[in-house]
Protein backbone atom coordinates (compact mmCIF):
# COMPACT_ATOMS: atom_id res chain seq x y z
CA UNK A 1 0.00 0.00 0.00
CA UNK A 2 1.65 3.09 -1.08
CA UNK A 3 1.73 6.33 0.95
CA UNK A 4 -0.40 8.80 0.98
CA UNK A 5 0.12 11.92 -1.05
CA UNK A 6 0.30 14.82 1.17
CA UNK A 7 1.71 17.36 -0.05
CA UNK A 8 0.32 20.14 2.62
CA UNK A 9 1.83 19.20 6.00
CA UNK A 10 2.43 15.86 5.38
CA UNK A 11 1.19 14.55 8.90
CA UNK A 12 1.22 11.20 8.01
CA UNK A 13 4.28 9.23 8.53
CA UNK A 14 2.67 5.93 7.82
CA UNK A 15 -0.68 5.14 6.80
CA UNK A 16 -1.08 4.46 10.25
CA UNK A 17 -3.04 6.53 13.18
CA UNK A 18 -2.23 5.38 16.17
CA UNK A 19 -4.82 5.90 19.08
CA UNK A 20 -6.08 4.86 22.28
CA UNK A 21 -9.58 4.84 23.80
CA UNK A 22 -10.41 6.48 27.84
CA UNK A 23 -12.97 4.93 29.58
CA UNK A 24 -16.43 5.42 28.56
CA UNK A 25 -18.55 7.94 30.47
CA UNK A 26 -21.65 6.33 32.42
CA UNK A 27 -24.05 5.98 29.83
CA UNK A 28 -27.74 3.98 29.40
CA UNK A 29 -26.00 2.61 26.27
CA UNK A 30 -22.16 2.11 26.22
CA UNK A 31 -22.28 -0.23 23.40
CA UNK A 32 -24.01 2.51 21.61
CA UNK A 33 -20.69 4.75 21.83
CA UNK A 34 -18.24 1.87 20.48
CA UNK A 35 -20.24 1.13 17.75
CA UNK A 36 -20.22 5.13 17.08
CA UNK A 37 -16.44 4.99 16.85
CA UNK A 38 -15.99 1.57 15.39
CA UNK A 39 -18.33 2.75 12.48
CA UNK A 40 -16.29 6.13 12.58
CA UNK A 41 -13.04 4.74 11.93
CA UNK A 42 -13.91 2.07 9.28
CA UNK A 43 -16.02 4.94 7.71
CA UNK A 44 -12.62 6.49 7.39
CA UNK A 45 -10.42 3.76 6.32
CA UNK A 46 -13.05 2.28 3.87
CA UNK A 47 -13.48 6.29 1.72
CA UNK A 48 -9.48 5.56 2.00
CA UNK A 49 -8.34 2.44 1.03
CA UNK A 50 -4.57 1.90 3.02
CA UNK A 51 -5.37 4.66 5.21
CA UNK A 52 -5.34 1.90 8.95
CA UNK A 53 -6.32 3.25 12.34
CA UNK A 54 -4.54 1.16 14.98
CA UNK A 55 -5.12 1.16 18.81
CA UNK A 56 -1.66 1.59 20.42
CA UNK A 57 -0.48 2.04 24.20
CA UNK A 58 1.86 5.04 22.71
CA UNK A 59 -0.91 6.87 20.48
CA UNK A 60 -0.45 9.88 18.23
CA UNK A 61 -4.53 10.23 18.89
CA UNK A 62 -6.17 10.13 22.31
CA UNK A 63 -9.86 10.35 22.63
CA UNK A 64 -11.78 11.04 25.56
CA UNK A 65 -15.37 11.24 26.27
CA UNK A 66 -17.87 13.81 28.22
CA UNK A 67 -21.20 13.54 29.30
CA UNK A 68 -22.18 17.04 28.00
CA UNK A 69 -20.90 19.51 25.56
CA UNK A 70 -19.15 22.58 26.07
CA UNK A 71 -20.76 25.99 25.63
CA UNK A 72 -19.96 25.80 21.43
CA UNK A 73 -19.00 22.37 20.54
CA UNK A 74 -20.03 18.60 20.69
CA UNK A 75 -16.85 17.33 20.25
CA UNK A 76 -13.04 18.95 19.71
CA UNK A 77 -10.13 18.15 18.41
CA UNK A 78 -6.80 19.85 19.53
CA UNK A 79 -3.89 18.57 17.50
CA UNK A 80 -0.06 19.37 17.19
CA UNK A 81 1.45 18.81 14.27
CA UNK A 82 4.96 18.12 14.39
CA UNK A 83 6.39 16.98 10.67
CA UNK A 84 5.02 13.69 10.35
CA UNK A 85 4.37 13.39 13.66
CA UNK A 86 0.26 13.52 14.77
CA UNK A 87 -0.40 13.89 18.53
CA UNK A 88 -4.36 14.92 19.24
CA UNK A 89 -6.38 15.02 21.62
CA UNK A 90 -9.60 14.41 20.59
CA UNK A 91 -12.63 15.53 23.43
CA UNK A 92 -16.21 13.69 22.18
CA UNK A 93 -19.61 14.52 23.97
CA UNK A 94 -21.94 11.73 24.43
CA UNK A 95 -25.19 13.24 24.75
CA UNK A 96 -26.61 16.52 26.70
CA UNK A 97 -29.15 17.31 29.07
CA UNK A 98 -32.38 18.58 27.45
CA UNK A 99 -34.41 21.79 28.27
CA UNK A 100 -36.46 19.57 30.23
CA UNK A 101 -33.45 18.97 32.28
CA UNK A 102 -32.93 15.22 31.44
CA UNK A 103 -29.71 13.47 30.51
CA UNK A 104 -30.24 12.21 26.50
CA UNK A 105 -27.51 9.96 25.14
CA UNK A 106 -26.57 10.85 21.44
CA UNK A 107 -28.00 8.70 18.55
CA UNK A 108 -25.86 6.45 16.92
CA UNK A 109 -25.89 8.44 13.53
CA UNK A 110 -25.15 12.04 15.44
CA UNK A 111 -22.24 10.80 17.55
CA UNK A 112 -21.24 8.92 14.67
CA UNK A 113 -21.06 11.94 13.02
CA UNK A 114 -18.91 13.47 15.69
CA UNK A 115 -15.98 11.38 15.68
CA UNK A 116 -16.05 10.83 12.28
CA UNK A 117 -15.48 15.12 11.87
CA UNK A 118 -13.23 15.05 14.69
CA UNK A 119 -11.12 12.54 12.82
CA UNK A 120 -11.12 14.57 9.88
CA UNK A 121 -9.38 17.32 11.94
CA UNK A 122 -7.07 15.18 13.34
CA UNK A 123 -6.36 14.44 9.29
CA UNK A 124 -5.86 18.50 9.17
CA UNK A 125 -8.99 19.14 7.23
CA UNK A 126 -10.30 22.22 8.41
CA UNK A 127 -14.35 23.49 8.30
CA UNK A 128 -16.52 24.03 5.17
CA UNK A 129 -19.95 26.43 4.88
CA UNK A 130 -22.15 23.14 3.21
CA UNK A 131 -24.54 22.07 6.24
CA UNK A 132 -24.85 18.43 4.49
CA UNK A 133 -20.74 18.17 4.82
CA UNK A 134 -19.60 15.61 7.68
CA UNK A 135 -16.79 18.77 7.71
CA UNK A 136 -19.64 21.33 8.15
CA UNK A 137 -18.57 23.87 10.68
CA UNK A 138 -18.06 27.76 12.15
CA UNK A 139 -15.01 27.75 14.51
CA UNK A 140 -12.59 27.94 13.20
CA UNK A 141 -14.12 29.68 10.28
CA UNK A 142 -15.28 27.81 7.47
CA UNK A 143 -13.20 28.07 3.91
CA UNK A 144 -14.58 27.12 0.08
CA UNK A 145 -13.66 25.61 -1.78
CA UNK A 146 -12.59 22.98 1.63
CA UNK A 147 -9.08 21.43 1.35
CA UNK A 148 -9.65 17.64 2.07
CA UNK A 149 -5.61 17.20 2.19
CA UNK A 150 -5.58 14.54 -0.06
CA UNK A 151 -7.99 12.57 1.57
CA UNK A 152 -11.51 10.86 0.55
CA UNK A 153 -14.31 12.47 3.00
CA UNK A 154 -16.68 9.87 4.53
CA UNK A 155 -20.31 11.52 3.83
CA UNK A 156 -22.23 12.17 6.75
CA UNK A 157 -24.78 9.69 8.47
CA UNK A 158 -28.28 10.69 8.90
CA UNK A 159 -28.95 11.36 12.62
CA UNK A 160 -32.06 11.58 14.50
CA UNK A 161 -31.63 15.89 13.84
CA UNK A 162 -31.72 15.15 9.90
CA UNK A 163 -35.07 12.83 10.31
CA UNK A 164 -36.64 14.90 12.19
CA UNK A 165 -36.63 17.59 10.00
CA UNK A 166 -38.00 15.38 7.53
CA UNK A 167 -40.65 14.86 9.52
CA UNK A 168 -40.66 18.70 10.40
CA UNK A 169 -41.30 19.39 6.76
CA UNK A 170 -44.38 16.33 6.20
CA UNK A 171 -45.97 17.91 8.93
CA UNK A 172 -45.91 21.28 8.16
CA UNK A 173 -46.70 20.56 4.42
CA UNK A 174 -50.24 18.61 6.31
CA UNK A 175 -50.76 21.14 8.09
CA UNK A 176 -50.91 23.61 5.13
CA UNK A 177 -53.32 21.17 3.59
CA UNK A 178 -55.26 21.02 6.80
CA UNK A 179 -55.46 24.95 7.15
CA UNK A 180 -57.02 25.06 3.43
CA UNK A 181 -59.37 22.08 3.96
CA UNK A 182 -60.69 23.74 7.75
CA UNK A 183 -61.21 27.37 5.56
CA UNK A 184 -63.22 25.23 3.18
CA UNK A 185 -65.29 23.69 6.22
CA UNK A 186 -65.74 26.93 7.99
CA UNK A 187 -67.26 28.33 4.85
CA UNK A 188 -69.27 25.70 3.97
CA UNK A 189 -70.83 25.67 7.78
CA UNK A 190 -71.52 29.32 7.18
CA UNK A 191 -73.18 28.40 3.74
CA UNK A 192 -75.55 25.86 5.72
CA UNK A 193 -75.91 28.33 8.61
CA UNK A 194 -77.45 30.79 6.05
CA UNK A 195 -79.64 28.03 4.73
CA UNK A 196 -81.09 27.31 7.83
CA UNK A 197 -81.91 30.53 8.94
CA UNK A 198 -83.54 30.90 5.54
CA UNK A 199 -85.96 27.34 5.96
CA UNK A 200 -86.54 28.69 9.56
CA UNK A 201 -88.10 32.12 8.28
CA UNK A 202 -89.76 30.03 5.89
CA UNK A 203 -91.48 27.45 8.27
CA UNK A 204 -92.32 30.46 10.38
CA UNK A 205 -94.38 31.96 7.60
CA UNK A 206 -96.18 28.71 6.48
CA UNK A 207 -96.81 27.95 10.03
CA UNK A 208 -98.49 31.92 10.22
CA UNK A 209 -100.49 31.05 7.18
CA UNK A 210 -101.46 28.29 8.37
CA UNK A 211 -102.91 29.75 11.50
CA UNK A 212 -104.79 31.90 9.39
CA UNK A 213 -105.91 29.67 6.94
CA UNK A 214 -107.35 27.73 9.67
CA UNK A 215 -105.15 24.69 7.69
CA UNK A 216 -105.59 21.50 7.83
CA UNK A 217 -109.59 22.18 7.71
CA UNK A 218 -109.33 24.59 4.98
CA UNK A 219 -107.16 23.59 1.54
CA UNK A 220 -104.64 26.04 -0.17
CA UNK A 221 -103.13 25.14 -3.23
CA UNK A 222 -100.58 27.11 -3.22
CA UNK A 223 -99.71 26.84 0.51
CA UNK A 224 -99.48 23.26 -0.23
CA UNK A 225 -97.34 23.79 -2.61
CA UNK A 226 -94.94 25.85 -0.54
CA UNK A 227 -94.83 22.91 2.26
CA UNK A 228 -94.12 20.64 -0.78
CA UNK A 229 -90.98 22.97 -1.83
CA UNK A 230 -90.16 23.60 1.74
CA UNK A 231 -89.58 19.78 2.59
CA UNK A 232 -87.71 19.25 -0.13
CA UNK A 233 -85.38 21.74 0.49
CA UNK A 234 -85.47 21.04 4.41
CA UNK A 235 -84.34 17.23 3.50
CA UNK A 236 -82.26 18.11 1.20
CA UNK A 237 -80.59 20.55 3.62
CA UNK A 238 -80.53 17.70 6.23
CA UNK A 239 -78.56 15.72 3.90
CA UNK A 240 -75.65 18.23 3.22
CA UNK A 241 -75.81 19.13 6.88
CA UNK A 242 -75.34 15.11 7.88
CA UNK A 243 -72.66 14.75 5.05
CA UNK A 244 -70.76 18.17 6.65
CA UNK A 245 -71.09 16.68 10.14
CA UNK A 246 -69.12 13.65 8.89
CA UNK A 247 -66.74 15.54 6.98
CA UNK A 248 -66.07 17.93 9.80
CA UNK A 249 -65.87 15.02 12.36
CA UNK A 250 -63.03 13.30 9.86
CA UNK A 251 -61.12 16.73 9.76
CA UNK A 252 -61.14 16.55 14.02
CA UNK A 253 -60.25 12.87 13.79
CA UNK A 254 -57.28 13.62 11.45
CA UNK A 255 -55.98 16.88 12.85
CA UNK A 256 -55.87 15.55 16.50
CA UNK A 257 -53.36 12.88 15.05
CA UNK A 258 -51.72 15.51 13.47
CA UNK A 259 -51.11 16.90 16.60
CA UNK A 260 -50.47 13.62 18.23
CA UNK A 261 -47.92 13.63 15.71
CA UNK A 262 -46.09 17.43 16.05
CA UNK A 263 -46.31 16.90 19.93
CA UNK A 264 -43.92 13.02 19.56
CA UNK A 265 -41.68 15.46 17.09
CA UNK A 266 -41.48 18.28 19.78
CA UNK A 267 -40.52 15.35 22.26
CA UNK A 268 -37.68 14.09 19.79
CA UNK A 269 -36.79 17.29 18.92
CA UNK A 270 -35.71 18.43 22.56
CA UNK A 271 -34.00 15.21 23.01
CA UNK A 272 -31.71 15.71 19.46
CA UNK A 273 -31.47 19.53 20.89
CA UNK A 274 -29.68 17.80 24.33
CA UNK A 275 -26.98 16.97 21.62
CA UNK A 276 -26.63 20.46 20.10
CA UNK A 277 -25.38 23.80 21.63
CA UNK A 278 -28.74 24.72 22.16
CA UNK A 279 -29.94 27.73 24.16
CA UNK A 280 -31.40 26.00 26.78
CA UNK A 281 -28.17 24.38 27.00
CA UNK A 282 -26.30 27.33 27.37
CA UNK A 283 -28.78 28.87 30.17
CA UNK A 284 -27.96 26.12 32.37
CA UNK A 285 -24.07 25.86 31.36
CA UNK A 286 -23.85 29.64 32.44
ZN1 LIG B 1 -14.91 20.97 13.51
Amino acid sequence: MGRFDHPRSGILADNIVSYSVDALPPVDDPGLVRTALTDGIDAWERANPGLVFAESDDPEVVIRWELEPGPTWIGQADCDYITAIISCELTISVGGTSCSGTYEQADLGALTNTIMHEIGHVLDIGHTSDESHLMHGDDPPPSDPLDVMGFNVPDALESQLDRNEAIRAVLDANLTKFEIELAGLDRELEGLNLELEELNREFDRIEGLKGSLGYPNAHDLELEEDIRRYNIRNDDYNTRNDAYNLRSEDYNRRIEIYNQQADELDVLVERSNAYTTDPCYHERAG
